[in-house]
């Protein structure tokens, strides 16, 4: 058995990012349902991955229904969730949080016992994540408790949110940007993609090794970058941001590269089938 499959033939669950690898845009890729067929088929567990804190878990759980994909609340990983994870782990007494976000992120956080303050009341943390709900005197706001000396944490790092409407989504990486920019004060932690926590969160809860998972996206530098952090297998598909040609030139490379996620079900079951 060659050295790749040795590893294919070890995992036992798969993170999926989502836009480029398992859909574009709004349209499902044909190849999708059939391959998480086959990795239930396999005794394989997945996880699909998403940076976007604007929507909920629950929000995900509606919109990838809508697209034909069953998935449960518990096969979703947002940086939000990640989020929350940090700040159980590292400031475990913060209870009281100012949310830069949506009311889905608002709800994400009272779900999991965190008081949300309003306007006049006073917070231990700042949450600043992706708001497409954003006012101006909330940003102002947050930045007036940062600037206090309040725990700052950004969800994530993406500058924009891609789209293929004509317009840029003004993403929670630049709302950051300009709170740093008014208060000279930058986060004391960006979760999300590519911070290896987003992964490590999966290995907790599923009780996995890391080189029982398998990270699979489009991205060199966000998926790739952390599957390599947190020890994972990187698969690079090539259906979303990177070429053949960036995965050539790319260094170090993903552990793998395929065309889609159709041929990585066909690798991953022969390995997982070979005696
Ligand atoms: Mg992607």
């Amino acid at each position: 058995m060659s050295q790749y499959e040795q590893k294919l033939k070890q995992i036992r669950h798969v993170t999926l990012d989502m836009d480029g690898t398992i859909y574009k845009g709004s349209t499902l890729f044909e190849f999708t349902q059939p391959f998480l067929q086959q990795l239930q088929n396999l005794g394989i567990g997945y996880t699909f991955l998403t940076n976007n804190s604007s929507k909920s878990v629950k929000d995900y759980v509606i919109s990838l229904n809508d697209m034909g994909v069953h998935a449960s609340e518990d096969q979703i990983f947002t940086s939000t969730l990640c989020a929350i994870d940090y700040l159980r782990d590292e400031f475990p007494l913060i209870r009281h949080l100012y949310v830069l976000g949506t009311q889905s992120l608002r709800e994400e956080f009272r779900k999991y016992g965190f008081d949300v303050v309003e306007e006049n009341q006073e917070p231990e943390a700042v949450i600043v994540g992706f708001d497409t709900s954003l006012v101006y005197e909330r940003l102002c706001r947050a930045s007036w408790w940062i600037s206090q000396g309040k725990t700052f944490i950004a969800t994530h790092p993406d500058f924009t949110c891609p789209t293929d409407q004509p317009t840029v989504l003004v993403d929670c990486g630049s709302f950051c940007r300009c709170i740093e920019a008014a208060t000279g004060v930058t986060p004391h932690a960006v979760l999300g993609k590519p911070d290896h926590r987003m992964l490590t969160g999966i290995l907790k809860r599923h009780n996995l090794e890391p080189n029982e998972l398998a990270m699979c996206g489009d991205r060199i530098y966000t998926d790739m970058a952390m599957a390599r952090s947190a020890r994972c297998l990187g698969v690079l598909a090539l259906t979303g941001e990177a070429t053949e040609e960036d995965a050539v030139k790319c260094a170090p490379h993903p552990d793998l590269v395929v065309p889609n996620l159709e041929i990585f079900g066909k690798l991953l079951a022969a390995a997982q089938q070979n005696e």
